[in-house]
């Protein structure tokens, strides 16, 4: 286990689209038991692999209902509307008003390559959702209404 360096805004690899995972092999676990280290060090919600170098469709989500791995995930349905600060590992220093769904269902592989499905709910699904555009080289600047700079 390590704590991994993240990558910050301006590098080209956060825009990036990753690639499917298509080996749940022992490098696999050792990246998200990296990105599960680094976003605790971090204090972070989550992180997705593009931000630790690797463009491999996987992100970890660190919330209060508790920690998530998920491996080639997609958003099967979403629901309803919520709008609130959001930050990012990769984009030190500032914060902005995003608006995204308040539940989303998400389908995903946990490490073993076994399929599963998860609901997610309102900073939880935010949070879901700010990893997964990692995952298309989206940053949540891109989708913000304001973007403003604050003290760390
Ligand atoms: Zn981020």
């Amino acid at each position: 286990m390590a704590i991994r360096n993240v990558v910050q805004v301006g590098d080209d690899i956060l825009r990036k689209k990753c690639f499917e995972v298509t080996a749940f092999d022992e490098k696999l676990a050792a990246l998200l038991d990296d990105m599960r280290d680094t976003v605790r060090k971090e204090e972070g919600a989550g992180l997705a692999a593009p931000q630790v170098g690797i463009l491999r469709r996987a992100v970890v989500v660190d919330v209060k209902e508790g920690f998530y791995e998920l491996v080639n995930p997609v958003i099967l349905d979403a629901k309803g509307k919520q709008t609130g600060y959001e930050g990012c590992l990769s984009v030190r220093g500032k914060r902005g008003v995003v608006t995204r769904p308040l539940v989303v269902k998400v389908e995903y592989s946990d490490r073993n390559g076994k399929r599963k499905k998860l609901v997610a709910r309102g900073f939880f699904a935010r949070a879901v959702c700010h990893e997964l555009d990692h995952l298309d080289g989206v940053l949540y600047t891109d989708r913000a209404e304001s973007v403003e700079s604050v003290r760390e």
